[in-house]
């Protein structure tokens, strides 16, 4: 157990991890899935057992997607418009369907990366040595 403890203690790699995340895979092993669903984060890695209920992405996630995406409409919408200048509903159908499709395919991996890259820093309880069957959720119900 002592070396477990010690191997969560140690920093991790940001990179690696941030591949695996990219992968949607857990940032420890690189083999099991971080999410159970779409979005939804397993509490534990089904492969290595890493106790992923520390991770804290809530809205981080979204705002990045909103970022890059708001940013390739905005540069796609000029350029879309001068070249079909005569059918500006379809400019408005075609930039809303790549804005909605791009969003739902980035949001799981960039999800995993916030997981990931938490994870490699020790946030959030993360790396925190804790004792066996304690997880983020046990210590909020008792108070911890
Ligand atoms: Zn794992």
């Amino acid at each position: 157990m002592a070396t477990r403890e010690i191997e969560a203690d140690a920093p991790h790699d940001v990179r690696t991890a941030l591949k695996r995340g990219l992968r949607c895979k857990c940032p420890s092993c690189g083999e099991g899935s971080v999410f159970k669903g779409y979005l939804k984060v397993r509490s534990s890695c089904e492969v290595c057992g890493l106790d992923l209920t520390p991770q804290r992405a809530d809205d981080g996630p979204a705002y990045v997607v909103i970022l890059i995406v708001g940013h390739l409409m905005g540069f796609s919408l000029p350029v879309m418009f001068e070249q079909m200048r005569d059918s500006p509903l379809m400019v408005a159908c075609l930039l809303s369907a790549f804005a909605i499709i791009l969003s739902l395919i980035m949001l799981p991996p960039v999800k995993a990366m916030f997981v990931a890259f938490q994870w490699a820093k020790g946030m959030n309880g993360f790396g925190r040595s804790q004792p066996a069957g304690v997880n983020q959720e046990t210590r909020w119900t008792e108070g911890c």
